[in-house]
Formats: structure tokens, C-alpha cells, sequence
């Protein structure tokens, strides 16, 4: 191509390449229709059920220019209205969190200017927002100011991160993986057993500590077993406590442990995906000792309400997380000499990132911290009130909970099991309110997970009244076999 022939082809590209560059007026008329459906979206949550099993139609991507309002109508049947509604206050299933606005502003902001977040020197003002974070994070945990940790897109993520670090740390690598133990409890979310697998440490011998009645790890147990695996010339590495468990909100005995794992001198990592933040509220003294861990798994998008695709790690060892992030290139050396633990990207897998920060930053400016708490210790006065109420209804319900989940069952005259699975089923099909089951100690139960920032007192009466309709229903069933 010549000179000529260059610049025409140019000019010809940009009629079409500069399509993705919108006009300012075409911009305000965007935002305008995504604002109106935001606020319509809003305002129906309390209207739309919880759950709803309907079948999707087409998504494809078809190559075709559509309106964004044709998009947004598409988007609101396809997506906002299957599936579990996770921004409506009747997700009291698995572990809500919501969504809130001011974080969704903040995505909104953070991808239009799209800041380079992992390197310091690529953008310091986004790189010190998503360190201000972590700081406050530190903080909040009581972590030492020389501590490290990064944003990640959630615990599991977090999770690997942790114990990423913990394995070079220990160096648990070639025939030594064989012999290395992990202790943890059955209750431990699944991605503890899936983060070991992906980094390598599929072959490590797991322990299983015995819990009590309220599912709790019992900390004798945990000696024992450390002791018989050190006379068997094992290597034990690695002890996981949940700070609030998925299935029924415990809190591991934290400070006994910490004391077992420095006098064994394992790595101990926190999971506190669900129960972290409960620190900032009046039960912060079931997470004492939580400053003990070598490693913290947090996620704001669960306890500070944000939007998916937020969560945290704090590793206390510094050098331990740098060293098993930490790689350098040619092409990358114009950041070469920023100082390394100011760069996310050290400190992760990730280089090139959503700037996730400003999610956690802008609210917290907006807000303050304040509305986050109250929020909390409404979420822990509502399964009170919930479990009264159930009560009243001649429901069993499992132990006192340390936070904001619980689980009950009916004590159906046979089959307890099969018809509590049945209740749930009744429960799923009327989806005015979310609730999940699980299976606890080999039995079938119903669970509540209250923590979406939505939910208030009348959702849990809504989700009682749901209830009582559900149980007379399979009643009545039971009353016609
Ligand atoms: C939710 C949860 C996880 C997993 O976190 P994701 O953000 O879903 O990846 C891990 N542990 C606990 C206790 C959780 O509640």
C-alpha cells in the first residue's frame, strides 16, 4: 500500500471504528435509559419474587445493532428476572450480600476512565485507592501495618492466594506434598479443597477435626491429631478456621487454634468470606484472635453489601505473598523500580484488572461506615426474630447461631427427612422469598442466610407467612398418603 492509499483506507475505517467513540449527546441518552432502568429495576424489587425457575430464551449474539433499550427490556426478562434474584431483599439463601448503588457508580466511573490499577506507576492515584483499602482492611482486622494483601474477585480466589503463599512459604513441593497435612473441618466452604487442588497440593493429606454441636472445630481433637501425625514423621502445614461458616454461620474457636498452630508452628488461615465484618458489631468478640492468622479471606461483596466480584486477602508475612506473585518482565520495566508491595499486581495473579478498589472506596466516602454496621446488627436482630417466629410455628431449629444464619426442619411425624425435602421444594416453587437447604449432621434442613442490606422485617415476615403456607401444603399431603 502506498502513502495514498493508506490514508483513504483510514479514513474509510474510521466511519465505522469511530462508532464505539459515542457523542456526548448519544452518551447522556445512554446513561438516562440505563438510569431509568436502574430505578425501575429498584423500585419492582420488593414486587419481583425471589426465585423464579422460568426457562431463558435466546442470548446469542447475533451481529446485528440493537437499541439499548430494546437490550435493557431483553436484559430484564432474560437476566434480571431468572434464577435467584441476588439484589432483592428475598435472596435468603446461600450467602447474599445485595449490590449496593454507590459501589455500582463507582464500577460505572472506574471502567469509563479505566485506570491501570496493578501498577503504581501506570496509575498511582487507582494503584493508592485499592492499598487504601487493603489498609483499612488491616485495620479493621487489627493486621500490623507491615502486613500485605490484595483485592481479589472473590473468596475463592482469596482463598488460593493464601494458601499459595503458605506452600512456598513451607516449601511444599515434589515428594514433601505427600507427606504434608492440612487440618480443617468438614464445614469448611468447598473452595478450601478446590484452592489445594489447583495449586498443586491435590496429594496433601487432609485431616477432618471433629466439631461439636454447634459445628465447631474441637481444638483437643486438632492437637491430637497433630501429635499422631508427628510421631507417624508427617508434616503438618496448614490449619483452616471459617470465621462464620456457609452452612450454618459458626465461628471456629479462633484464638485456641491460633495458639495450636504457633506452637506447632503451622500456617493458620482464616476463612471470613461470610462472617468477616461482623467485627465491626456487637458479636466482634467471637472473632478475637482473628488478627492471629498468617492469612484472611474477606469479602465485601458479602458482608459490605458490594456488587460480585469483590473480595480481599491479608497474608501477614509480606515477603511470603510477594514471593509467590511477584515476576517481573522486559516490557515491564518502566515500573521496574516502584517500590513493590505499592503495586497490586505484585501481590496477586492478576496484572491487567477491573479497578475493583474504587467499588469498596467510593461508598465507604459516600456513606461512612456507619449505615454498613447498622445493616449488620440488622441482619443479626432478624434471624433472631425469624427463629422466634418459627418457633412459635412448631418448627425445630438448629443451635443458637453465632451470626446471621440458621437452619430448622419440621418434625414431620415420619420421613422427616423426605418431607422437609418436600417443604423446601414447596418452598422453591413458590419463590416469593429464597431459602436453600443443606444436609447438617447427615439430616436434611432448611436454611436462612440473612444478609442481603435489602432485607428487613417484612421480608421475614413474608418469608414466615411463605413458610406456613408451604408447610400446610405438605400437611396436607402427609395427612392423604
Ligand atoms: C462465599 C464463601 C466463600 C467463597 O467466596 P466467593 O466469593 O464465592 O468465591 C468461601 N468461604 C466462605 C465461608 C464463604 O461464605
Amino acid at each position: 500500500m502506498n502513502l495514498d492509499e493508506i490514508i483513504k483506507k483510514l479514513e474509510h475505517l474510521n466511519i465505522s471504528s469511530s462508532e464505539l467513540d459515542i457523542p456526548e449527546a448519544k452518551r447522556l441518552e445512554m446513561v438516562n435509559q440505563a438510569a431509568d432502568y436502574a430505578n425501575t429495576f429498584i423500585n419492582g424489587l420488593n414486587k419481583l419474587k425471589g426465585f423464579s425457575d422460568k426457562e431463558i430464551g435466546t442470548l446469542t449474539i447475533q451481529n446485528k445493532k440493537s437499541a439499548l433499550n430494546e437490550i435493557l427490556n431483553l436484559y430484564q426478562k432474560e437476566v434480571a428476572e431468572s434464577g435467584i434474584n441476588a439484589a432483592s431483599p428475598k435472596h435468603l439463601g446461600y450467602i447474599p450480600g445485595g449490590g449496593i448503588f454507590t459501589a455500582a457508580l463507582a464500577d460505572f466511573i472506574a471502567a469509563v476512565t479505566n485506570p491501570f490499577a496493578s501498577v503504581y506507576y501506570a496509575s498511582p492515584g487507582a494503584a493508592t485507592i485499592e492499598n487504601e483499602v487493603v489498609n483499612w482492611l488491616k485495620s479493621i482486622f487489627s493486621f500490623p501495618e507491615n502486613s500485605a494483601g490484595c483485592l481479589s474477585s472473590g473468596g475463592s480466589i482469596s482463598t488460593l492466594i493464601a494458601f499459595t503463599a503458605a506452600r512456598d512459604k513451607y516449601k511444599i513441593k515434589n515428594e514433601k506434598i505427600k507427606k504434608s497435612v492440612v487440618y480443617l473441618s468438614e464445614q469448611v466452604h468447598h473452595s478450601t479443597q478446590k484452592a489445594l487442588r489447583i495449586i498443586g497440593l491435590e496429594d496433601v493429606i487432609l485431616r477432618y477435626i471433629p466439631i461439636d454441636n454447634n459445628h465447631r472445630i474441637i481444638t483437643n481433637a486438632l492437637i491430637e491429631l497433630i501429635e499422631k501425625d508427628k510421631a507417624k514423621d508427617l508434616n503438618p502445614f496448614l490449619v483452616v478456621a471459617t470465621a462464620g461458616t456457609t452452612d450454618t454461620g459458626s465461628i471456629d474457636p479462633i484464638n485456641k487454634i491460633a495458639d495450636i498452630a504457633a506452637r506447632y508452628k503451622l500456617w493458620f488461615h482464616i476463612d471470613a468470606a461470610y462472617g468477616g465484618f461482623f467485627i465491626l458489631t456487637s458479636k466482634k468478640n467471637l472473632l478475637n484472635g482473628i488478627e492471629k492468622a498468617d492469612s484472611l479471606t474477606i469479602d465485601p461483596h458479602k458482608g459490605l453489601f458490594l456488587p460480585y466480584g469483590v473480595g480481599a486477602v491479608l497474608v501477614k508475612d509480606a515477603e511470603a505473598i510477594l514471593h509467590s506473585n511477584y515476576y517481573t518482565a522486559n516490557y515491564m520495566q518502566d515500573g521496574y523500580n516502584e517500590e513493590l508491595l505499592s503495586s497490586p499486581t505484585n501481590l496477586s495473579p492478576e496484572l491487567t484488572k477491573h479497578f475493583r478498589g474504587l467499588r469498596v472506596w467510593l461508598p465507604l466516602q459516600i456513606h461512612g461506615i456507619e449505615p454498613f454496621i447498622s445493616c449488620l446488627e440488622e441482619k443479626l436482630l432478624l434471624v433472631t426474630y425469624f427463629r422466634k417466629k418459627l418457633a412459635e410455628l412448631g418448627f425445630c431449629l438448629g443451635p443458637d447461631p453465632d451470626l446471621s444464619i440458621s437452619y430448622f426442619w419440621y418434625p414431620f411425624e415420619t420421613n422427616t427427612d423426605e418431607y422437609n425435602r418436600r417443604l423446601m421444594h414447596e418452598i422453591h416453587k413458590n419463590g416469593s422469598v429464597f431459602l436453600s437447604s443443606s444436609i447438617i449432621d447427615k439430616q436434611f434442613v432448611i436454611r436462612i442466610a440473612i444478609l442481603a442490606f435489602r432485607t428487613k422485617k417484612e421480608t421475614i415476615d413474608e418469608a414466615i407467612e411463605m413458610i406456613k403456607c408451604c408447610l400446610r401444603i405438605v400437611l396436607e399431603q402427609l395427612k392423604n398418603e
